[in-house]
């Protein structure tokens, strides 16, 4: 019997478990609060992840540890990994947990990145706004995720607020400011690499955020093959270069008909929530399968799949449900402002089967907004 060991245990723990079951697989999830709701479904260790003792416990009770949460302390991470096997390994976290020297790596890579600056004092970051033209987002380098963390500066009379707002936290965990991209789409490539290095994609992901967080997701995303697989070889190149193993994401604008990586997420990803229907594998399955150095499953994609996030309080469930493609995913977490407590996936045969679901979805739940980018691009 196989115990896979998870750091996390938020939404992503309970999806691996989930979908580690039928692998015959059981789960320790470690997370700092003991009501994290993949406790619900594995056994939870609660403790602080730079808790030794806490960490030392974990490790005698799995048989390989792999992430729900990308900001493990590295430290805790290498510590592990000196006693059981840590997928992915701690170098390739260590650089997805720091958006300067993740930006340089693409950058030495040859994967196009926009402008960007480490800046470390308000003359500095006057400067680079200047330089960089003026809009601007700025970013703290460590610890943000889903727009939290930033300031957009739309001209450098922002320049005193963004100070204001995240300069104290350039001696902590430091700040970054990157050009404004104004890009037509967000796009990511969700991939997983096995331990013997074998590589595969699911196709492409359109995005949609409000506020920074995902909102909504389309896959495969209506995009010409070259860029699509341009997308699929940057992913490789880091994935390569990292030596990684498990499933991870690649965050990308599209601008221009090009290509601009933003930034990259060392686990299973928000964005890859759709295969759990919408394609031969689900990235939970191969995320287990690679860590475990089992063989890689198809990523083929069923159909056409929307991913629907659910934030803050779950909406009825019924209007979904009774869709013929329609899957409901309740996290079990109570309602938060600006939580993703679930989400929903929608699965048709063609365009425009998921744009009616969608439609008829987005009018029984009020989410007309919601839906419209996706059903937009779908009609298009
Ligand atoms: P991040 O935490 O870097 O993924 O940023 C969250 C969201 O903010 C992204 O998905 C974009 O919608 C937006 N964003 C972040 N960085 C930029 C940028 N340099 N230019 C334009 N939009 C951005």
């Amino acid at each position: 019997m196989t115990t896979v060991g998870i750091l996390g245990g938020g939404q992503l723990a309970r999806m691996l478990a989930l979908s580690g079951a039928p692998l015959g697989l059981r789960f320790l999830v470690m997370d700092t609060a003991p009501d994290a709701c993949a406790g619900q479904f594995a056994p939870l260790l609660v403790g602080d992840y730079r808790d030794e003792a806490a960490l030392a416990e974990f490790a005698s009770r799995v048989d390989v540890a792999t992430f729900d949460f990308e900001n493990v302390p590295a430290e805790s991470a290498e510590w592990l990994a000196g006693r059981v096997p840590v997928f992915p390994n701690p170098r390739a976290l260590a650089v997805a947990q720091d958006r300067l020297v993740e930006k340089t790596l693409f950058r030495e890579l040859g994967i196009p990145v926009g402008a960007f600056a480490d800046v470390g004092s308000l003359d500095a970051l006057r400067a680079e706004v200047e330089r960089l033209g003026g809009a601007c987002i700025l970013k703290t380098r460590r610890l943000g995720y889903d727009g939290k963390g930033q300031f957009r500066i739309k001209s450098p009379a922002d320049v005193d607020a963004a100070w204001q707002a995240l300069g104290a936290q350039a001696t902590t965990v430091g700040l970054i400011v990157e050009a404004f991209i104004p890009f037509e789409r967000e796009l990511s490539v969700v991939a997983v690499r096995g331990r013997g290095g074998e590589f595969r994609t699911w196709p492409l992901t359109e995005n949609w955020h409000v506020d920074g967080v995902l909102s909504a997701s389309l896959a495969p995303a209506r995009v010409d093959a070259a860029l699509a697989e341009a997308a699929c070889a940057h992913a490789r190149k880091l994935a390569d270069a990292l030596d990684y193993v498990g499933v991870f994401a690649l965050e990308l604008f599209c601008r221009d008909g090009g290509l601009l990586a933003n930034e990259m997420a060392p686990r299973v990803h928000n964005s890859g929530h759709w295969t759990i229907e919408g394609a031969e594998t689900s990235q939970f399955q191969n995320h287990l399968r690679a860590v475990l150095g089992l063989p890689l499953g198809d990523t083929d994609v069923l159909g056409q799949a929307c991913m629907l996030n659910w934030i803050g309080e779950m909406p009825d469930a019924g209007a979904v449900l009774q869709e013929a493609g329609g899957h409901w995913h309740d996290y079990g977490k109570e309602p938060r402002t600006g939580r993703k407590v679930g989400h929903a996936t929608l699965r048709a045969d063609s365009a425009s089967q998921l744009a009616e679901a969608l439609q008829r979805v987005g009018r029984a739940l009020g989410r007309e907004a919601q839906v419209a980018p996706v059903v937009a691009r779908l009609s298009g």
